[in-house]
This record gives structure tokens, sequence and C-alpha cells, in this order.
């Protein structure tokens, strides 16, 4: 696999480009030259809590980097789209934030917080307003109900600056003990942001590349979609965690920079 043959680039963020606020060395010059080659980047994220236009925000003052709100792709986007293509006209049961409820309704989707034994599937996101009469309501549905159950993120906390909080994962393993159900989760590891990024910009497969820090999340995600994948070794997974792995990364990279170094030295040869 040549990488500079590809043309989408799909990253994780953090631990991927940047830790917290600060971007790794390369992380820039990668963008660029991704950009000057005709190349696409867009940024797949588990976190719903923040939409495409906080990204953009975030991005410009954090980073000073100009981006467009279709190059993020979050848990929330990925499941707003998947609903759109498979439940347009057809009853959502959904547990979740009061203004992730009105992003669907905005969509044109036909949202329910209330008992619905009708629904045509149910939905949990993350939820930083829920209630244990919210989680009563979603258990009645799930033991009444047996339409198709989804989940925006299967990922158990997010940090917090004193340590985690709860995150969408945690909230389905508290239904799981309780109903006995499962969700198939929309985010990574599942293949739809990768199919989300391919139908916005127009690349094949072979065009498209997953870079990321974790194997279970983003190089599971880029296997599960059949695209080439690269491990970088600036954030979780270690060099040793590689013998052990089921998700094999195509290559295997030091940080950004390698990488950008890559993109280099391949237009030479
Ligand atoms: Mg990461």
């Amino acid at each position: 696999m040549q990488i500079s043959e590809k043309k989408l680039f799909l990253f994780d963020i953090d631990g991927t480009l940047a830790l917290g606020d600060t971007m790794f060395p390369g992380s820039r010059e990668l963008l660029d030259a991704i950009r000057a080659k005709g190349g696409v980047s867009v940024f797949l994220t588990n976190n719903s809590t923040r939409s495409r236009e906080d990204y953009v925000r975030r991005f410009a003052e954090v980073f000073g980097l100009e981006t467009r709100p279709e190059q993020f792709i979050t848990s929330g986007t990925v499941t707003t789209a998947f609903l759109t293509e498979h439940f347009l006209g057809k009853w959502i049961y959904c547990l979740a934030t009061a203004s992730y409820v009105a992003e669907l309704r905005a969509k044109g989707l036909q949202v329910t917080e209330e008992i619905c034994p009708d629904a045509d599937c149910i939905l949990v996101a993350y939820d930083s307003e829920i209630t244990y009469e919210k989680l009563c309501r979603a258990s009645e549905m799930l033991q009444t109900c047996d339409a198709p159950y989804y989940a925006t993120n299967p990922d158990l906390r997010c940090p917090a600056p004193f340590g985690f909080i709860p995150d969408c994962g945690s909230i389905c393993e508290m239904l799981q003990v309780t109903t006995g159900r499962t969700p198939i989760y929309l985010g990574k590891p599942a293949p739809e942001m990768v199919f989300c990024a391919q139908r916005t910009f127009g690349f094949s497969s072979e065009e498209t590349i997953v870079v990321g820090d974790r194997l279970y999340t983003d190089i599971a995600c880029g296997i599960n979609a059949g695209v080439d994948t690269a491990l970088l070794l600036c954030g979780e997974a270690a060099r040793a965690d590689l013998e052990t792995t089921q998700y094999r990364p195509t290559r295997v990279l030091a940080d950004p920079a390698a990488l950008y170094a890559e993109l280099l030295t391949e237009k030479m040869v």
C-alpha cells in the first residue's frame, strides 16, 4: 500500500493528531500536504457532545486550522445519517439530550421520547441530561418493543478534569444488565463513519485510509469498512500490542511527522 496514492484520509483526533489542546509535531504539515495533493482530511470522533460547527470553531481557536463542517463525522452525525437513510417516515424512540432530539427532528425524522410500542427502532445516545425516569422508559421500551436497537457509540467513559464520567457505552451497559438487550453501535469501530465520508466526498475504498491510535476502535473501524489503515504509536496503542491484537493495521508509524515524511518520500520515488 502506497500512502501517497490515498486521497481520503480519515483521522482520529486525540492521541493521533493531537493530545488535548496540543497538536503533535508534523500534524499541520501532514494536513497541508494532503490538501496540496488534492486529497481530503476528515476527522472521525465517537464524541457526540460537540456538533460539527463546535469542532470547526475548536480547530480554528485551539489549533489555528481552517476546516469545514463536512470534515467532521461524530457518532452523532453518523447516527443521524444512518437513521435518515433507513428510518425516514418511521417512528424512532430516542433516549438522548434535548438538543440531539431536536437535531434529529430538524432532519425530518419522527422521534418520540414517550413509550411507543409500535416504534420502528430504538436509539440510545450519550445523554448528559439522563434521569431515572428516562432510564425506566428506555427499559420498558427495550422489553416491550422488539424493534432494532441502536446506540451512538460504545465508549464506556469520557475524560473529565478529575478523571472520567460515564459515556454512552456505560448507559447501554446499565440497560443491558437490566433488559438483556445489547445495541448495535454506529460509532467506531462500526464501518458507518467511513461509508459516510466516502459518500460525502466521493472517494473509493482503494483511495481511503483510516489513521488512528487505538486498535479496537480506529483500526477495527477501517478493517470493518474494508479500507487500509495506519496505526500511529503516539497515543494509546504500543508496538507490543501488535503481537496480541486481532486488528492488524496495514501500516504502523511513529507519529504524524512520520506519516508526513512517508508522503514526501513516496512522492520522490
Ligand atoms: Mg484516539
